[in-house]
């Protein structure tokens, strides 16, 4: 089963899960940042303006440093909400290597423990 959001969907809605009252700092929490810079992956970067850090919507989660789309990790997800799966299972339904469907699924277990992403992950299905 396909995901039917665009990359762009699935950053707002790891944004939405993070900061329902408004995008924070990751670091230091403070509500006041400023547009950095576009990023070469098309995710706005932010630059706080307490602590003078920058960081875009997925700085401190899973999905950080990840070369893989939101919506390949988001499809692993749903697929894992469904039921359990073996590695070969996901790799082929998502079209990746077993050891990057072993890493996938490893770290969305994890995640899915992470209140903060909750309302994310029931969304994704
Ligand atoms: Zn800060």
């Amino acid at each position: 089963m396909r995901l039917e959001w665009s990359e762009q969907q699935c950053l707002e809605r790891v944004r939405k899960s993070r900061w329902p009252d408004g995008r924070r700092c990751p670091r230091c929490s403070h509500a006041d940042w400023r547009l950095h810079a576009q990023g070469d992956n098309g995710r706005p970067k932010y630059r706080c303006r307490r602590c003078d850090r920058t960081f875009n919507d997925l700085t401190g989660t899973v999905f950080a440093h990840s070369h893989l789309s939101l919506g390949k990790w988001f499809e692993c997800a749903r697929a894992l909400k469904q039921g359990p799966k073996t590695c070969v299972q996901l790799s082929r339904l998502l079209s990746v290597k077993v050891a990057t469907a072993w890493r996938l699924r490893k770290s969305l277990r994890r995640a899915f423990c992470d209140p903060s992403l909750d309302r994310l992950f029931k969304e994704v299905g």
